[in-house]
């Protein structure tokens, strides 16, 4: 019985979904709770290649929601990145793990991202996710945008040119109203909600079934049970990256100025529709 079997099995995806999943090479920005799970998945679901960037190290307040580190990796201080390869470098040797020690800006994001066929945001920071999307314009790479803080859960799909891209839907403001992890917390089932949306997503995109893909930015409140979702099926007509093709990558003051000029049709922060 190979590996994949039960993958396989998975009408949808079969041998030939598989195949394509074998031929993906994954950029994770980000290695904390959502990154821990997400690299976890692409290994275990047989990605070809999986680069994981992230600055941080491993510290005893992690461990209660970042899955692959231990209190040894805390008591070593070892960098995020890192851990995680060692801890999944036993899990599949098939798949070419690489950690990268940094952070993810706009001076090294061109090069992190060579050789990548999607970008999955595990980041804590819209600067970051507004980085990964001029990036993934610029180079039409698909990727996912992932958030999760309190008992909240973000997901949504960007295929560049044909779904919405994330300045299609927002502006600076993060989608929660301000809220971080370090400031209101967050608590595992939020994080697994995020991880699972995110991972269904890419594995749609990495076995060929992007057509299936359900093109909103959704959110939950597992504590609540509130939902909502914002159709992002359709590029904004004013979107900047259709009027200019791209936009350079570039500090955060160029892109704010970029996102002042948009006339934002709707923010995550406004009532969206039920669900
Ligand atoms: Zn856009």
């Amino acid at each position: 019985m190979s590996r994949y079997s039960r993958q396989e099995l998975f009408a949808a995806i079969g041998p030939e979904g598989q195949r394509r999943i074998r031929a993906s090479r994954v950029l994770l920005v980000g290695c904390g709770a959502l990154g821990t799970h997400l690299a976890e998945f692409c290994v275990r679901a047989g990605v070809g290649g999986l680069t994981i960037v992230d600055r941080d190290i491993v510290e005893f307040c992690n461990l209660q929601r970042q899955s692959l580190f231990t209190e040894d990796d805390a008591r070593a201080a070892l960098p995020k990145a890192e851990a995680a390869r060692r801890a999944l470098a036993g899990v599949n040797s098939d798949v070419e793990i690489r950690a990268e020690v940094s952070d993810f800006n706009f001076r090294n994001a061109e090069k992190l991202a060579h050789g990548a066929s999607i970008i999955l945001d595990a980041s804590d920071n819209f600067e970051t996710r507004f980085l990964i999307n001029d990036l993934a314009v610029k180079h039409g790479l698909p990727w996912v945008y992932a958030g999760c803080v309190s008992a909240k859960a973000t997901c949504m799909p960007v295929l560049p040119g044909r779904t919405a891209c994330l300045t299609c839907l927002l502006e600076d403001q993060p989608a929660a109203g301000g809220e971080t992890c370090d400031t209101t917390g967050v608590i595992m089932p939020a994080v697994l909600q995020a991880v699972a949306w995110s991972s269904v997503v890419a594995l749609k995109i990495m076995s060929g079934n992007a057509a299936a893909l359900f093109c909103k930015m959704l959110t939950v409140d597992l504590w609540s049970g509130e939902r909502t979702g914002i159709d992002a099926s359709r590029p904004r007509a004013d979107c900047p990256h259709l009027r200019r093709k791209t936009v350079p990558l570039a500090g955060r003051q160029t892109r704010q100025q970029v996102r002042r000029a948009l006339r934002p049709r709707q923010r995550a922060d406004q009532p969206a529709r039920r669900l």
